[in-house]
């Protein structure tokens, strides 16, 4: 339908706020939607930038926030949690372990067979999407469901995994959510994040939960090692390389461990390990500083989240929003510049619709025509036939959104660095230094994995960028948990 008709069907209806209507749809018949979505869209880019400056300052905001919540329990955004984990996995484990991986959206059972420095000899896993309903229901409905699976999947393991005679199995859990760590195996949580909400769960011990829950489904397994995600990745990470100090998760949610000094942890008044190392579960998500670009469209994301207020690094660098945003972006285009013709195409209207895959996917378009993104548009909001120009601007603000995630995310990798002194020189030499990556986000969203790549290295100067390397630690999180199990085993 033509913009003229509609014009004529407003007038038609002849009540004076559809004059008004008429006079507003008047002016933009008038004047190309291009020109109006080219002004949203240079808005939008000039709120994003995030020239070096500005992410030196960021990475400097992070570097006091690490000081701080290191100093005093509560004296930062971010928590700085201390994991109990003081030894890493070097090699001389032996046996097999089992992991359990709960975070996101899916949730992960696996088993290892390790074999010492020849490394895993067998690995094997299982993936189960969550209900959506047992992210926000009874905390017994969702471990039960979780104990289930895990029960399934005990149940298959064969002969090609040998566990020691009169032992029982051990597991190590990764729960990626805040926990406050009260020792190697148990921890009460803090708050939910990545949409789930379930109020009776909050200081509760996890490990606890999860083990009554096994009880009531008849599972024989020891609970050896509670984690979070970004532990379990530091841990895969080190059996694999030496160097790997720091893990980062850019999945649904994002966050960051890193290897601490135990004395430079002064709220902690526990006897120091003897490796006089403590893993430090930063939390990094709820990092916020005024220097964050943030826009309209996070204010108003964020006000609409189940956590307001909170874990704004997360939505503007994780997987689970950069959808989101886009989306935002395009309806404030279609409503107020008709992007997509007269019509606010209805489904553009549904939050989360537009996930980051998708995203990707147009992001990635390299057809000459745009041709995936005309099918996304079609096949997710129903907006048939785009012309190409409107494709175009599609592209330009996926860009713009994970051009400043990455950026953000390089930008929070270097104020890590700077706190363990691992960008620059020391002693006369550049040391060597590890990050493990892991996250579908990171995995998958290549412009974005370039991006941060490329933001960072711009960062740390290419003198210190040879020393710097980031390697994808796939599956780490689970892997790492049941080695985490092993190196910190009751038979140990
Ligand atoms: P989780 O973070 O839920 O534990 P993953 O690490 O597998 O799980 O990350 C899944 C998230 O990664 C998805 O929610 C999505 O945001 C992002 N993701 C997955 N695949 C892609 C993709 N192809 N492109 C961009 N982002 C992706
Ligand atoms: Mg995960």
């Amino acid at each position: 339908m033509g913009k003229v008709t509609v014009g004529a069907a407003v007038i038609g209806g002849a009540a004076v706020c559809a004059a008004a209507a008429y006079i507003v749809r008047f002016r933009m018949r008038n004047s190309d939607p291009y020109v109006k979505c080219g002004d949203i869209v240079k808005e939008l880019e000039e709120k994003c930038r995030t020239p070096v400056s500005k992410l030196r300052h960021i990475a400097d905001a992070m570097t006091v926030e690490m000081h701080a919540g290191l100093a005093s329990e509560g004296g930062s955004k971010l928590k700085m949690l201390i994991t109990y984990v003081d030894n890493l996995p070097t090699r001389d484990e032996q046996g097999v372990y089992y992991a359990l991986d709960l975070g996101g959206t899916n949730f992960r059972v696996l088993r290892v067979q390790l074999a010492g420095k020849s490394g895993i000899e067998y690995k094997e896993f299982a993936e189960v999407s969550i209900p959506p309903e047992l992210m926000v229901g009874a905390p017994e409905a969702l471990f039960d469901y979780i104990a289930a699976e895990l029960a399934k999947f005990i149940a298959s393991e064969n002969e090609k995994f040998r566990l020691l005679p009169g032992r029982q199995r051990e597991l190590g859990f990764t729960f990626s959510f805040p926990v406050l760590q009260l020792s190697i195996d148990s921890g009460t949580l803090i708050r939910w994040t990545k949409g789930f909400s379930i109020g009776e769960m909050v200081g509760k011990d996890v490990v606890a939960e999860l083990r009554k829950a096994m009880d009531r489904q008849g599972v024989d397994m020891r609970v050896s090692a509670l984690v979070n995600d970004t532990v379990g990745t530091l841990a895969g990470g080190r059996y694999d390389n030496k160097d790997v100090a720091v893990a980062v998760i850019l999945g649904t949610g994002s966050n960051a461990a890193y290897v601490e000094r135990a004395q430079a942890i002064p709220k902690w008044h526990g006897p120091h390990p003897k490796s006089g190392e403590m893993v430090i579960n930063m939390e990094w998500g709820n990092f916020k500083s005024s220097h964050l670009p943030l826009t309209e469209y996070d204010n108003t994301m964020d006000a609409e989240s189940l956590n307001p207020g909170e874990q704004i690094y997360e939505k503007l660098i994780s997987g689970m929003y950069l959808g989101e945003l886009l989306r935002r972006v395009l309806y404030r285009m279609a409503n107020e510049a008709a992007l997509f013709g007269d019509m606010v195409p209805p489904k553009l209207k549904t939050q989360f619709i537009l996930r980051t895959p998708e995203m990707c996917a147009m992001h990635h378009d390299t057809s000459p025509d745009l041709k995936v993104v005309g099918e996304k548009l079609k096949d997710i909001l129903e907006i048939p036939n785009t012309p190409l120009s409107t494709r175009k601007i599609v592209v330009e603000v996926c860009n713009i959104i994970a051009t400043r995630g990455a950026r953000l995310a390089a930008a929070g990798i270097l104020g890590i660095l700077k706190k363990i002194g691992r960008d620059g020189f020391r002693d006369g030499a550049i040391p060597e230094i590890v990050i493990a990556m892991d996250g579908g986000l990171y995995e998958h969203y290549t412009k974005y994995r370039n991006c941060l790549e490329k933001t960072l290295e711009e960062l740390v100067g290419d003198k210190v960028a040879n020393h710097v390397k980031l390697i994808l630690s796939n599956d780490g999180s689970g892997i790492g948990a049941a080695l985490l199990a092993a190196c910190h085993s009751q038979y140990i």
